[in-house]
């Protein structure tokens, strides 16, 4: 039978059932992560072939002027006189190609004091996509002109090969020994060592809510992050905070700005899992660094470590920041960008590095919020002069007969694009997750063809996409890894990556061009007839649009409700929405709020009730969706003319907030409502894991922040009578 194993722990189910007779909320035992997080092992010879020990090395070669070398295990002596070897190596590497032109190599002998960083460079990256010895540097030349390892070695054998053997997905090399240098009498490192050391456990992030066991994501992220990509966000991290530092006091440079920019909203959770492309874009910021004279980054090992406190506070900042990038990115490509934040963000990234108090962390973490919301307000009047004020609007989740493409992502001006190129076109656009708003707006729903919304939230992606006759376009986060049932019609664009997906690219105007996407909707073809689908709890439609503007046309009207207390209290629902089974929390609380309330609600969180019939309080529906997590800014201007309406402060009006919490977006508006003095939000499912006990101390007694616990306990706390 073969087996499963727990990509995020390693976990092997052994239980009495069989896997797929498990209950589809089965979870790990030890990490706690849900049923699709295990992975078959679909060979058993794979278990017996990994007790097998052998001893690792880095074999090196050159092509021309160019040096390229990998980590091989399958290395024995073949004779003593002469003194020959043998070695498999995989056809696909780079140093294959090295060893069948030039036909020599240097083979060095790894220590157990060899660093992960060694197996990163040599192990985990191709020499197609950079240098490796510009960034593993502890090197010499041999007699024979190839490089090998001086560092991390006992000892250097060079050889000239003469036989190869075709075995398939490898050649076998024969090679004899012409030189060999003894460097010290350090052990091996051997292949089980590797598997088993903690040192070699790969990665470490714990920036969002689902993190493993909720404390950290260390073999492999929950979201499908491998350790590779991890580390390379993590070295793009530090390249950027070292940019930050170069261009600090300085005068703005856009190209700077746009770099730190782009890379922390790589950074931030579902956006890009591609290494080689996180890597590139490392490449390009390292250089800008270099250009302007800034000093060397710091290692990615201290971005985490240090006391727990600061670790804390300076996550929490990091994570806002990655946040916020994503609100800077989508206005900028509307045109509009601010100084104040532009600045910000140099000012935010280089102090990750710097010394402050407790204190002193803290009040940056308001000043940040502060910024944030003036991001949030460009990014509004960015869409709002860009697309008009959204009004109230009906979207259907059914879908036509005929070819169409779903769009989803937050980036407006993309759907934009794809609606011009497709116009006319007989390709029908359906939005899906946080594109939903877009119908909202008068310069988009103008576009006859922008039919409805197809599925729900991003976690549902892996089920709703896999039969679907259509191709799907990623604008901006949340993508999943792709089923295979599905992969061959995702696309993306912008910041998101996936390896081995289709990529649209931007021209050097910002044009896209869609042609090949909507070639295959065309060549899909769609449903051959009119679909008629649902929301989470069967509802038909939803209604969009009930942006600030809207909301304030006709605050005279609510003000009178209030007073005649025709509406109790307003709940503000919202936020990222996530796989975890307590985000039913959000659903039950929604059905319990008393029929004289409003729920105000905005992002992904919505689609656990947006499709609910609450009924009606005047001549609005109880729920209002107010857009994109971005449209926090409305809710909170709105909340502001509310409290001057009333003449009293926003934490003195009939409203509560309870807000779920995925990604880095949440953590930046979160930041932003405490500098605003907002006190008493409810926010789960969890706590994050980057807020230490004595920094949530601090969160709780200055501003009340409380955990959600059941609907209705929680009811009855925010409305006692
Ligand atoms: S983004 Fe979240 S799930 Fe992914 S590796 Fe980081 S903490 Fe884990
Ligand atoms: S609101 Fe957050 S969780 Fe939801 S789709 Fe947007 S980025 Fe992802």
């Amino acid at each position: 039978m073969s087996k499963h194993v727990c990509i995020i722990c390693g976990y092997a189910y052994d239980g009495a059932l069989s896997f797929d007779e498990l209950p589809s909320d089965y979870v790990c035992p030890i990490c706690g992560v849900n049923k699709d997080k295990f992975d078959v092992l679909a060979h058993d010879f794979k278990e017996a072939f990994l007790k097998i020990d052998y001893g690792l090395y880095v074999i090196t070669s050159k092509d021309g002027d160019r040096d390229n070398g990998c980590v091989i295990d399958a290395l024995m002596q073949l004779t003593d006189n002469p003194p020959s070897v043998a070695f498999s190596i995989n056809k696909g590497n780079m140093t294959h190609q090295f060893l069948k032109n030039s036909k020599e190599f240097n083979i060095s002998i790894l220590t157990k004091a060899a660093p992960k960083e060694l197996f990163r460079t040599f192990s985990a990256k191709s020499g197609r996509d950079f240098n490796k010895f510009e960034e593993f540097t502890d090197t010499k030349r041999s007699k024979n002109g190839i490089l090998y390892i001086s560092k991390y070695c006992n000892a250097r054998l060079s050889g000239k090969i003469f036989d190869e053997i075709d075995a398939g997905t490898h050649t076998l090399f024969r090679g004899e020994i012409t030189e060999t240098e003894d460097i010290n009498n350090m052990d091996t490192l051997t292949y089980s060592e590797y598997r088993s050391e903690a040192k070699y456990k790969q990665m470490f992030c714990f920036q969002c809510q689902q993190t493993a066991k909720g404390s950290g994501c260390t073999m492999s992220g929950v979201c499908g992050k491998k350790p590779d990509t991890a580390h390379e966000q993590d070295v793009l991290t530090c390249e950027m905070i070292s940019l930050a530092k170069a261009v600090q006091g300085k005068t703005l440079g856009l190209v700077a700005i746009d770099l730190i920019v782009d890379g922390l909203f790589s950074t931030v959770t579902n956006v890009n899992f591609d290494t080689a492309k996180v890597s590139a874009l490392t490449g390009e910021i390292r250089y800008e660094r270099k250009r302007l004279g800034g000093s060397e980054a710091i290692k990615p090992d201290e971005l985490f470590s240090g006391d727990k406190d600061i670790v804390s506070l300076r996550s929490t900042l990091l994570f806002g920041l990655r946040g916020m990038a994503a609100y800077a990115h989508h206005a900028r490509i509307l045109g509009k960008r601010s100084e104040r934040v532009d600045s910000w963000f140099v000012k935010g990234m280089a102090s990750l590095v710097e010394s402050h108090t407790i204190g002193e962390w803290l009040a940056l973490l308001m000043e940040f919020g502060g910024i944030n919301l003036d991001c949030m307000a460009l990014l509004e009047s960015a869409n709002i002069s860009t697309y008009g004020n959204p009004s109230p609007t009906s979207v259907s989740f059914g879908v036509e007969k005929g070819p169409f493409i779903v769009i989803t992502g937050h980036d407006l001006h993309d759907l934009q694009m794809l609606l011009e190129q497709t116009d006319g076109r007989g390709v029908n656009i359906y939005t899906h997750g946080e594109m939903l708003p877009a119908h909202g707006y008068p310069a988009l729903k103008k576009y006859k063809h922008l039919k409805g919304h197809y599925g729900t939230a991003w976690q549902n992606q892996q089920n709703e996409f896999k039969n679907l006759p259509a191709p799907i376009i990623w604008t901006t986060n949340c993508i999943m890894p792709p089923k295979e049932s599905y992969a061959d019609r995702v696309y993306t664009t912008s910041v998101v990556e996936y390896p081995n997906t289709k990529h649209i690219p931007a021209s050097k105007t910002g044009n896209k061009d869609f042609s090949s996407l909507i070639a295959h909707a065309i060549a899909l073809g769609g449903f051959s007839e009119d679909k008629t689908f649902t929301g989470l709890n069967g509802g038909t439609e939803t209604i969009t649009g009930f942006g600030k503007q809207t909301i304030l046309d006709n605050a005279g009207t609510i003000i009178d409700a209030v007073k005649a207390k025709a509406i109790k209290h307003f709940f503000l629902v919202g936020g990222c929405d996530g796989a975890q089974p307590g985000r039913s929390y959000y659903t039950e609380f929604v059905k319990q709020t008393p029929k004289d309330t409003v729920v105000l609600t905005l992002a992904c969180g919505k689609f656990r009730f947006n499709d609910i019939n609450a009924g009606t309080i005047g001549p609005f529906p109880r729920i209002l969706d107010m857009g994109q997590c971005n449209d926090a800014y409305g809710a909170v201007q709105v909340a502001i003319a509310l409290a001057g309406a009333f003449n009293c402060g926003v934490n003195d009006l009939p409203l509560t907030l309870v807000l779920s919490w995925y990604e880095q977006k949440a953590v930046c508006i979160l930041l932003t409502l405490l500098s605003l003095g907002i006190k008493n939000i409810f926010i789960g499912p969890s706590l994050p894991a980057f807020i230490s006990p004595n920094v949530l101390n601090v969160l709780v007694e200055k501003f009340s922040l409380t955990p959600i616990s059941s609907p209705e306990a929680d009811l009855k706390k925010i409305l006692p009578n």
